[in-house]
């Protein structure tokens, strides 16, 4: 059977040849961490950001978006802590040059220790019906000995890094022999922060131009807007304001495909609650995103919550949901309670009060705030692989199927005249048009009709319609359905009623 990596590699070739996702600038060797997305792609992008939208803006009342600019004041930036504090730990390698994120090489170095408890553990199992008490202690005490070392590892990994001692997380690489990947040496530099923030000027000389940033997050632009929203929307606590758009990060670990971009979009959403509401809500807003998740009809097994122990100086709670990758459990999502960290920075930083008055308490105050934030590329990944089929079928022949949720397929149905003649290409034409304003249909008729079931497979298209000699004669077409392959022979003149019936919204 494939590894992951092999699946993976699959998944990155595949997004490609069939037109979902290409290496930006490619013909120039490409741009590191940058992603185009091709025909397919932007359809099934969009389909998702229709989804997170609707879910959040058109199924909430008490939720209005908002679209805000990229380019942005840049004192914002100073107000949000991202001037000074939005750094990644890095560290050279003399030898290869090569330049990692210090919290990446010993969170893979602890991922290699979990992996070893893991094979323990299954070994264990293995062994399972002649296990003794003997074997079970050793085991045991293999276990709780790899444990510890962890635990070790994480204490001085915080340790180092909420006191700002960058030394200490040099040491701690070093005194657990980490080389690098490239050169096998252990010839590291010292470790340096590094803004991840990109930099430009504004104003047509760069001498007197003020620095201005690409924004790395889409909330500031939801935090500055909070008056304006809530007054020209008469907008009454608890209110939410949600908002889909590019970021960009200048990730010095750029890698895992879309996993990791420099340049990416995210969906987020700020609640603004009354204060010693925030947990309450937080929960709310837990178990909402969890139920978005789910309604995606994705195996639960693949998510996950981690709860944060050490929380951001700003925040009183906050998880994020992981998803089961195929390079592994990775952050999806982010849930945060923010309390009233950016509102009471932003008043400070612009002199401006951002502030709420409660007619029901009949006083004003600062706003809390409970964040969602997922990254609509990692959410593309993650439906993307999940859907990512290969089967062999009865006849023993091989088919590659995306078994994507039928309202968020690229195209909802093909028309595929059985032959060229006859006046099938016509009639399946004529179908084309009667559907083509509700949904997006393919029209395709080249090759036996075998190889074009297979090519719709291959991009996720639920419904196949295939016109023959008998839709001439009784008007009928016949319909395949992706994922159970099976035909049913219905009247054209349903097929717009037939599938509304079966491409339903999310219920989340
Ligand atoms: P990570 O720890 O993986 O770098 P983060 O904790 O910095 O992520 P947040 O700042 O919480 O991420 O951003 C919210 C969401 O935006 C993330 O959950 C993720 O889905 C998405 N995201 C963040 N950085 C990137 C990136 N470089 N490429 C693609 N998506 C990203």
């Amino acid at each position: 059977m494939a590894n992951n990596e092999d699946v993976f590699k699959k998944i990155v070739s595949h997004a490609k040849e069939y037109g979902f996702i290409f290496p930006s600038s490619e013909i120039y060797d490409g741009l590191a961490a940058v992603y185009d997305y091709g025909q397919l792609g932007v359809e099934l992008k969009n389909n998702i950001k229709q989804y997170w939208w609707k879910s959040m803006v058109q199924y909430h009342e008490n939720i209005v978006g908002i679209d805000s600019a990229i380019f942005m004041h840049p004192k914002i930036w100073k107000a949000s802590g991202h001037v000074d504090a939005f750094n990644d730990p890095l560290i050279d390698n003399k030898d290869s040059k090569k330049r990692y994120r210090a919290d990446v090489l010993i969170e893979d170095h602890i991922a290699k220790i979990e992996d070893k408890i893991r094979k323990e553990v299954e070994k264990a199992a293995k062994r399972f019906e002649n296990f003794d008490e003997a074997m079970f202690r050793s085991t045991n005490a293999r276990v709780l000995e790899q444990q510890a070392k962890i635990d070790d590892i994480t204490h001085r990994y915080s340790e180092a890094m909420n006191a700002n001692d960058l030394e200490a997380v040099r040491q701690l690489i070093l005194d657990l022999g980490i080389v690098c990947p490239i050169s096998g040496t252990r010839n590291w530099t010292e470790v340096r922060q590094f803004n991840l923030m990109f930099a430009t000027q504004m104003g047509s000389v760069a001498d007197g131009a003020d620095t201005i940033y690409l924004r790395p997050e889409t909330a500031q632009g939801i935090f500055v807007n909070f008056l304006n929203v809530q007054k020209s929307g008469r907008m009454k606590i608890p209110f939410g304001i949600a908002q889909i758009g590019k970021a960009f990060r200048n990730e010095i670990v750029a890698r895992q495909f879309i996993f990791r971009m420099r340049e990416f979009e995210q969906m987020e959403m700020q609640f603004f609650v009354r204060p010693g509401e925030e947990l309450k809500w937080f929960e709310y807003w837990k178990e909402t995103r969890r139920k978005w998740h789910l309604a995606l009809g994705i195996s639960e097994k693949k998510y996950r919550f981690h709860d944060h122990e050490k929380l951001a100086h700003y925040a009183n709670a906050a998880t994020d949901i992981e998803f089961e990758f195929p390079f592994g459990f990775k952050e999806l999502e982010g849930i945060h309670s923010r309390t009233n960290f950016d509102l009471s920075r932003h008043s400070e930083f612009s002199g401006k009060k951002l502030q709420y008055f409660d007619p029901e308490l009949n006083e004003s105050y600062t706003p809390y705030v409970i964040e969602t934030s997922i990254g609509l590329d990692r959410t593309f990944l993650a439906i993307f692989s999940y859907a990512y089929h290969e089967e062999t079928l009865e006849d023993g022949s091989q088919r590659v199927v995306l078994k994507i949720p039928t309202i968020l397929a690229p195209y909802k149905a093909a028309v595929l005249p059985l032959v060229k003649k006859d006046g099938l290409p016509e009639k399946a034409q004529q179908i084309v048009d009667s559907l083509k304003y509700d949904y997006m249909v393919q029209y395709d008729e080249k090759d036996a009709i075998g190889r074009r079931y297979r090519r719709q497979d291959a991009i996720g298209t639920p419904f196949c319609i295939t016109v023959d000699n008998q839709t001439l004669a009784n008007g009928t077409v016949t319909v395949r359905e992706r994922d159970t392959m099976q035909q049913e022979r219905i009247p054209a003149e349903n097929l717009n009623a037939y599938l509304h019936g079966k491409i339903q919204p999310l219920s989340h």
